[in-house]
């Protein structure tokens, strides 16, 4: 049964989030934007009002929200400013390791903490030199027994210098790719972890990029995630729980950009109408309310997907490349609607197009989505259509020839080059249309 309908408890939970988003995230955003600051305080509330770090299972202690209840928070708080939005969600990332994770100590140690008091946990998988090519992180980790030792730089780690905790992906020999790949929970104030200076950015300005530095960090055996050889299939099922998320994010920045266009565009006046009386902007409108609203279903099927136990990796991959640019695409029509005002950092939409130029960067590129996408359906896909070769399509026989079988009553042969059907007991000798020797055909019809 198909249904879109919300539960009582995400309903609520998304008026939760769209009020927090409304009276505490929208009024401070610009500024920490200026400042180039990211309102940690801000954060707290967001994980005090219920709306941060909710899906901490109920065994632990938390609310054991699922994928579709942070796509509901997240597009409201995306909505706000993509840049809270994010800090507030890289709560989520940081943590998807250690709950995926198999090491049950870990969780038991961890988990309730988290789900009672604030912390900021972040996800660190990519480095100075690789990003897209997680199987060549450098990031070095040197097994010693009952703990292993970590050596090297974890780069563009979403509060990273703020963060108290790590999920930090390493390396127990990188010619080994992704066999080599292993996982650990660090904490912060370990001897030897460094965080570096906030990375300036276009957008997303408020919510704090660092690198993370490892020098000789000792890390206890049972603060593993992943052994050598699981660490990279743990970073894939991380981001296949957390990029329908990405897409909501789209979908809260471009809603946003839309709404505030359509303010302007019913109010703004040129060669005597108003703006909305003119099928050029019309036709804009449409096409960013048909942007979030697809982008919307695309994110809800992944994040039910996620939630149902069926493995969501193409539809998120989808939602993520899809959503990501739709946005992109509503951002720049909204502010060509706001004309020389929409360039102006008086008006909001310059603000919401730098945000989320960075989505169809971070968590795996728009490149790297379509290169999951395409092998998928180059190699998994079943197709409901039978391969050209056999295709039924007898242009020369009436369909009463044919009959129900779909199969005409003499034998058919067809021309595996060009398509041509040829009538008869044997294959001609020579296609009519493009010369190719009778071995090219094949029969497609007949005993
Ligand atoms: C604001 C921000 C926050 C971030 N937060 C985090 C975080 O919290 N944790 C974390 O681990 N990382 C984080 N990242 C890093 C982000 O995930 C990477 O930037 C992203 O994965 C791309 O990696 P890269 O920048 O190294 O680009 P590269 O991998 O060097 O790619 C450069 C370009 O080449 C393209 N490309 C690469 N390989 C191929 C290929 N095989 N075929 C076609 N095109 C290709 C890419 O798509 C891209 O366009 C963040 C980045 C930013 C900007």
């Amino acid at each position: 049964m198909l249904n879109f309908t919300l539960s009582d408890q995400q309903e609520e939970l998304r008026q939760t989030a769209r009020k927090f988003a409304l009276e505490r995230v929208l009024p401070i955003a610009a500024y920490y934007d200026e400042m180039d600051e990211t309102p940690v305080e801000i954060l707290e509330q967001a994980f005090e009002a219920g709306i941060a770090s909710g899906e901490i299972p109920v065994k632990y202690g938390g609310r054991g929200a699922g994928i579709l209840d942070a796509s509901l928070v997240t597009e409201e708080i995306s909505a706000a400013c993509p840049g809270i939005a994010t800090s507030v969600f890289d709560n989520s990332l940081g943590m998807e390791p250690l709950l995926l994770c198999k090491n049950e100590a870990l969780k038991e140690k961890y988990l309730p903490e988290f789900a009672k008091s604030f912390y900021l946990i972040s996800f660190a998988t990519s480095e100075p030199t690789m990003g897209s090519d997680v199987a060549g992180m450098r990031c070095k980790a040197t097994d010693k027994g009952d703990h292993y030792v970590l050596n090297g730089t974890k780069y563009w780690v979403t509060n990273g210098g703020i963060a108290d905790y790590y999920s930090i992906f390493a390396t127990v020999d990188a010619n080994e790719k992704h066999k080599g790949i292993c996982a650990f929970f660090v904490k912060r104030d370990w001897e030897g972890v460094r965080v570096g200076k906030h990375i300036p950015k276009l957008g997303q300005r408020n919510s704090n990029t660092a690198a993370v530095h490892f020098d000789n960090v000792r890390v206890p055996k049972d603060h593993m995630l992943a052994p050598p050889g699981e660490g990279f299939i743990l970073a894939m099922q991380t981001f296949s729980r957390t990029r329908p998320v990405i897409g909501a994010f789209a979908v809260g920045a471009a809603r946003s950009a839309m709404e505030f266009a359509l303010d302007y565009a019913k109010k703004r006046r040129a060669f005597g109408s108003k703006l909305t009386d003119f099928q050029a902007i019309q036709f804009k409108i449409a096409e960013m309310y048909q942007k979030v609203e697809t982008s919307r279903l695309m994110v809800w099927k992944a994040a039910w997907e996620a939630d149902n136990g069926i493995d969501p990796t193409i539809t998120a991959s989808i939602t993520k490349f899809y959503s990501t640019e739709a946005a992109m695409e509503v951002a720049n029509e909204a502010l060509q609607i706001f004309g020389g005002y929409g360039y102006t950092r008086f008006f909001p939409v310059e603000k919401l197009l730098r945000y989320m130029r960075v989505y169809p960067i971070y968590e795996g590129t728009s490149e790297i989505q379509r290169m999951v996408v395409s092998g998928h359906v180059i190699n998994s896909y079943k197709p409901v259509m039978p391969p050209l070769e056999d295709l039924p399509m007898h242009r020369d026989r009436h369909p009463d020839e044919i009959g129900v079988s779909g199969k005409p009553e003499t034998d058919a042969w067809r021309c595996r080059i060009c398509g041509y059907v040829h009538y008869g007991e044997a294959a001609p000798e020579e296609c009519p249309y493009c010369f190719f020797p009778d071995s090219a055909f094949k029969k497609v019809a007949g005993d």
